[in-house]
């Protein structure tokens, strides 16, 4: 099926963005990684956000799916690996499957951390972002899975189950890719493993990795006061668009946005 929006991300930003869509009666799915992986999760208490002062990251984080799936947002859980555009639709791809929409809300928050030595230069050449999309082709072999959380312990089961051999680091501090035009190994807080591919399932990506030739300004993405990017029919809130990084201001952007993006889809999505 083809959404009138799809939103990345489902912190407050993107649920926020998801039930204005819906507000104006448009079909939204969001995709994001599983709710206790986000950041706001870790936060003890927020004392700054208006109404609910002392509430826990986890009961903010609650309330607000509850409201979303009230609303009637549907849900996909799974990180987007990248998008293409195409004849007035993006098409976005979730693992190995593929979702489309008119418009999209970028609501991925920050990406912490930085890229890895040997990390770019051997991409596609054994370094992988997704294990059930590249999994298959290591059958057999030794791999590495650098994880930071429960979905990335099920993807390493996963390659398990076809047959990997598979060194798992959790949450390493720093890690080095070697190998000359292949990977070869790699070594992560002093433990080297000889491996054929490393999968690198980081919760989040770099929005620019998400969308080539998308506009950054000072390493946020640049966005007008529609929350439009550069690019046609995506649009952006929260985090990702520059401090102060706080919940409210997410919140905010996210309905400007989610307004956008639902009157973008009515002008240019195709007889929904
Ligand atoms: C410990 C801690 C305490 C904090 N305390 C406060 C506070 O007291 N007050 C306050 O206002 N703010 C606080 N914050 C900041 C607040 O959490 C953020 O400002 C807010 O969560 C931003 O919302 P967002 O929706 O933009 O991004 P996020 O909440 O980061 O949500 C983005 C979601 O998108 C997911 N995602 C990213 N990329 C992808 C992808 N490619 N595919 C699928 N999913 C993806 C992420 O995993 C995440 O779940 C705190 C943050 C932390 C870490």
């Amino acid at each position: 099926m083809s959404y009138d929006v799809l939103v990345i991300g489902g912190g407050p930003a993107g649920l926020s963005a998801a039930i204005n869509v819906r507000a104006r009666n448009k079909q939204v799915l969001v995709v994001s990684n599983p709710m206790e992986e986000s950041p706001l999760w870790k936060a003890e208490q927020i004392d700054n956000y208006l109404g609910l002062p002392g509430v826990t990251g986890p009961e903010m984080l609650r309330v607000m799916h509850r409201h979303a799936q009230a609303a009637g947002v549907e849900f996909r859980e799974g990180k987007v690996l990248n998008t293409m555009h195409m004849e007035n639709a993006w098409y976005v791809s979730i693992g190995s499957d593929m979702e489309s929409a008119a418009a999209i809300v970028l609501a991925g928050g920050v990406s912490r951390g930085k890229k890895f030595p040997g990390e770019e230069e051997l991409l596609g050449k054994g370094v992988s972002y997704c294990a059930t999309c590249d999994g298959m082709l290591y059958r057999g072999r030794p791999v590495a899975v650098v994880g930071y959380g429960d979905s990335a312990r099920k993807e390493a089961s996963f390659l398990e189950g076809i047959g990997c051999k598979v060194t798992y680091f959790h949450r390493p501090g720093s890690c080095s890719i070697q190998g000359s035009g292949k990977v070869e190994s790699i070594t992560c807080d002093g433990k080297t493993a000889a491996v054929d591919c490393v999968f690198l399932l980081r919760p989040t990506m770099a929005p620019t990795e998400l969308f080539p030739g998308l506009a950054v300004e000072g390493g946020y993405v640049k966005v007008d006061r529609r929350m439009a990017t550069n690019l046609p029919g995506v649009f952006a809130a929260g985090d990702c668009t520059g401090l102060p990084l706080q919940v409210a201001k997410a919140v905010g952007e996210g309905l400007v946005a989610g307004q956008s993006a639902a009157a973008y889809a009515v002008q240019n999505g195709q007889g929904r």
